[in-house]
């Protein structure tokens, strides 16, 4: 137990002081892998023996007393949507089960160069189109917390593992609450920054305009600590914005004194589960008392955000995966003419969300409706952005419930709009192309809440500041599912 809780800081310190190997510690997660994975199932590759010989190269350096860096020799696993030279990247798909990309996605090589060890690739809803990790095209994850219920998604298996504790860190991707919602029902931080300040090279797409990746991880230093090696600008993505990047643990202060914060009140309204608004009220009032000035405000146009966001994604969705035909990517049926092969390819290697965002994606952009639904939809976009524009003007944060229940059980809900209307706190984010984290706040009935800040663009530094404020203060993150204390 002792070692797989251990902070990025404290492991560092450990391998520095040559108290453990990389090796060691990379076996002993991964024996902490094969404990837990029979039931929570976050994993949908491991990568034991490349983790191995990475782990070794390290020992080497250390055993010649060089300096490593602060993510060196410490495993980390990524969502199966990032792209991993030589390793299989299916996004959770059937149509990419057998696609092993011939290159690393940026952030993959970044990590590489930071010397993290990767032991595998994480579980998701298939091409990240969920919130609940049940659309994987292979099995459902479970929540560390509650065997019985979700993790959340798309990215539930990046939280699920960090909750379990089988790695000490990973990236999730977040398109309309990815990241933040699966952080929330898993007890994990979670951060989705700015869109434009990781790179989206290798990351497949879904919704190009929205999709952002970010860092998983027990505190909200260590996710600063991940983010510092991820983020920065690429040549390789044209939407990736040349910016100074900051080192993020600067911001890492316990003090909020004087600190403007927002409270949306479009964010408290139907739908939100009473025990979860409480958890979050008395989140914000913490706040206040430790000096920050909190005051209620508004987003007029919030109510716009879902529909908005169901006509924009599926039609950038639609798009985006029009290169799965059978040709050029991954699985191709078999069939008599080409048309046949396109036809039974797609309607065999997607499953039925995919094929559901498709087909409403490409009629919102069909000629005769591409105004009254798609243009309307970037139009509704701006309005909903300038809100947030307007409430930055006085405010420094805003604060939300990530999500308005906490985790529910596996195949509870079926219908599919009850399911997109979990997202409706942390889709107008992604739409305005904010920073905003998800951390621990509270429970519900034994169940982790998590509370969402929202900052300005390129404003990551101030939600460090008063996610670490609240984390300092409070005890929910050191809590530890009651499953994973038996096996670890
Ligand atoms: N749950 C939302 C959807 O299904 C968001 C998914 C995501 O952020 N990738 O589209």
């Amino acid at each position: 137990m002792g070692l797989i809780n251990k902070s990025i800081d404290d492991l560092h310190t450990m391998l520095v002081k040559k108290e453990i190997s990389s090796t060691e510690l990379t076996k002993e997660f991964l024996t902490h892998i094969k404990n837990t994975e029979a039931k929570v199932r976050a994993f949908l590759t491991i990568t034991e023996e490349t983790a191995l010989a990475a782990a070794a190269k390290i020992d080497e350096k250390i055993a010649k007393n060089e300096t490593i860096g602060i993510l060196e020799g410490l495993p980390a696993a990524l969502k199966d949507n990032m792209c991993t030279e030589g390793i299989a990247t299916t996004c959770g798909s059937r149509i990419l089960e057998n696609f092993v990309p011939p290159y690393d996605a940026t952030v993959t090589a970044k990590l590489k160069e930071a010397g993290a060890v990767l032991v595998g690739k994480l579980n998701m809803d298939e091409f990240a189109m969920g919130s609940s990790t049940e659309n994987s095209g292979f099995f459902p994850t479970s929540n560390p917390w509650d065997m019985k219920r979700v993790p959340g998604g798309s990215s539930g298996g990046s939280a699920a593992s960090v909750a379990a504790r089988e790695v000490p860190f990973t990236l999730g991707s977040d398109t309309g609450g990815s990241i933040r919602q699966p952080a929330a029902f898993c007890g994990v931080v979670g951060l989705k920054p700015t869109y434009g300040a990781v790179s989206r090279y290798g990351l497949v797409a879904f919704a190009s305009s929205l999709d952002q990746i970010g860092p998983l991880t027990k505190t909200v230093r260590d996710n600063a600590l991940v983010l510092n090696a991820v983020a920065g600008h690429d040549p390789k993505d044209s939407t990736s914005v040349p910016f100074n990047k900051p080192d993020y643990t600067q911001f890492l202060e316990n003090n909020v004194k004087g600190l403007k914060i927002g409270v949306p009140k479009e964010f408290f309204g139907l739908g939100l589960q009473p025990e979860v608004e409480k958890v979050i009220r008395n989140g914000i009032q913490t706040l206040q008392e430790l000096g920050a000035e909190v005051e209620e405000c508004s987003l007029p146009h919030m109510e716009y955000a879902m529909p908005t966001y169901y006509i924009i994604a599926p039609a950038e969705c639609s798009s985006n995966l029009a290169r799965y035909d059978g040709v050029r990517y991954g699985y191709r049926a078999e069939a008599d003419d080409m048309i046949d092969m396109f036809k039974d390819t797609r309607a065999k290697g997607f499953g039925q969300e995919v094929k559901r965002r498709i087909m409403l994606g490409t009629y919102a952009l069909s000629s005769g409706y591409y105004d009254a639904y798609y243009l309307k939809a970037q139009k509704v976009r701006t309005l909903i952005k300038q809100d947030f524009d307007k409430v930055f003007a006085r405010y420094d944060v805003l604060i939300s419930p990530t999500a308005p229940t906490p985790a529910y059980k596996i195949g509870e809900i079926s219908d599919p709009l009850t399911i997109y209307m979990g997202d409706v706190y942390t889709i107008p984010v992604n739409l305005a192309g904010l920073p905003a984290i998800s951390l621990p706040a509270g429970f519900v009935n034994g169940l982790p809440v998590g509370m969402q800040l929202i900052g300005k663009h390129f404003d990551e530094g101030v939600l460090y500041r008063a996610a670490y404020t609240f984390e300092q203060n409070t005890d929910y993150h050191k809590e530890i599912p009651a499953f994973i204390k038996e096996v670890g």
